[in-house]
């Protein structure tokens, strides 16, 4: 079956070329980096062009740059590495509701070592109150930590002005950008960002490899032991293919930003408008303005999400209920919680993440699949 693959939140296709800028690296340069000899040298010499374009996608030097093995490895790195170097300081962090479990979950293990945990409420759409920020800023707080977009709402924080709070009370600003990197123009110096998290396989580069930002200046604890590697802050020989990968998508999500949003949000909003036209009882998710331009979450009323997933598989078409890590168990999102749906409104909930390869064909076999599935499934129930 022809699959429809509307689900690149949850991970996306390699790029050709990106496999084919790693391949070199798999077999004849497959040096250590460490090496003194040639193929070390060359893939010691990849390592720092890829940082370079890493560095460029979101306009920082190519020594903030620090290669990880995923976007929540970043994560865990930003949150407990600054947690752990300032524990002397002041042991309160700021962060939201609707954060991803990488960050969620890494608050919770620092809770249980004696940090306190602020969580900002958001409104319907998902955004912060900034009034609630600025009130929960304590003279401990040592680090606020908001995502820059939702991995299921789609919904893009005000994070120009979390910044200038930040930098007002003297407090590092986190941002885990794993969603929105290469989706929307990210520029760390214009929007005051000390840290940012971003991962390879959102953004047409492999699993298994991510980077964190760290502002020159700014001093962390290191997560990894081993060796010297990433200027001694993660130990562990370097992935270089994947560095390779990454640092290519970077560049061609660069050079490509203008027309990629551009095509994502055409989609997005047909596949919104043909949904509200053609079903009726559906809610979307998430705010129509502050979105990734390739988002759409829809709550469809008197539907459970899982049997409306399980119909649309059929069809070979892929989306999701809720993010891929909480998929899988049947509790109703939090994110979706948070923006105040009751649990029966939010197991209906379906999200589609449109990605490069998409084309308007493919939403029109999508909505006419979703129109008839629905309407079954609610005569059923
Ligand atoms: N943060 C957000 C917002 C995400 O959407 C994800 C993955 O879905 C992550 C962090 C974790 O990234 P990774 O899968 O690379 O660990």
């Amino acid at each position: 079956m022809n699959i429809k693959y509307f689900d690149n939140a949850a991970t996306t296709k390699v790029k050709k070329e990106v496999v084919e800028e790693m391949l070199p690296y798999l077999y004849e340069e497959y040096g250590n980096p460490s090496s003194l000899y040639s193929i070390g040298r060359n893939a010691k010499k990849a390592i720092e062009e890829a940082r370079k374009k890493v560095a460029n996608l979101i306009n920082c030097m190519s020594n903030e740059i620090y290669f990880t093995g995923c976007g929540s490895e970043s994560d865990n790195t930003a949150i407990k590495g600054i947690a752990y170097e300032n524990r002397k300081k002041g042991k309160h962090i700021i962060t939201s509701k609707i954060e991803h479990p990488a960050v969620l979950h890494t608050c919770q293990t620092l809770a249980k070592q004696g940090y306190e945990i602020t969580y900002l409420n958001v409104d319907e759409n998902g955004i912060i109150n900034l009034t609630e920020l600025r009130n929960s800023i304590r003279n401990d707080t040592i680090l606020i930590s908001i995502m820059f977009a939702n991995n299921e709402i789609g919904t893009i924080q005000p994070i120009y002005e979390i910044s200038k709070i930040a930098k007002m009370h003297n407090i590092i600003f986190h941002t885990d950008c794993v969603q929105a990197c290469g989706n929307v123009p990210i520029d760390v110096r214009k929007m005051g960002i000390d840290m940012l998290s971003l991962s390879g396989h959102k953004i047409y580069a492999p699993k298994g490899i991510g980077a964190l930002y760290v502002k020159n200046g700014i001093e962390f604890e290191k997560f990894m032991d081993g060796g010297h590697q990433e200027k001694n802050k993660r130990g562990g020989t370097e992935n270089v293919s994947g560095i390779v990968g990454l640092g290519k998508a970077c560049e061609l999500a660069k050079n490509n930003l203008t027309y990629h949003m551009r095509h994502l949000q055409k989609l997005r909003d047909y596949y919104i408008s043909e949904v509200e036209k053609r079903i009726p009882n559906v809610k979307l998710n998430g705010s129509r303005e502050m979105r990734l331009p390739g988002n759409a979450n829809f709550s469809f009323q008197f539907v459970e999400g899982e049997s409306l997933l399980l119909k649309l598989d059929a069809k070979g078409i892929c989306a999701s209920s809720g993010s891929a890590c909480t998929s899988g168990s049947s509790a109703p999102s939090h994110v979706l919680k948070a923006i105040g749906l009751t649990d029966d409104i939010a197991q209906g909930s379906l999200r589609t993440t449109f990605g490069e390869e998409n084309t308007k064909e493919d939403i029109d076999y999508l909505v006419d699949n979703l129109q008839e599935i629905v309407s079954n499934l609610r005569e059923m129930s």
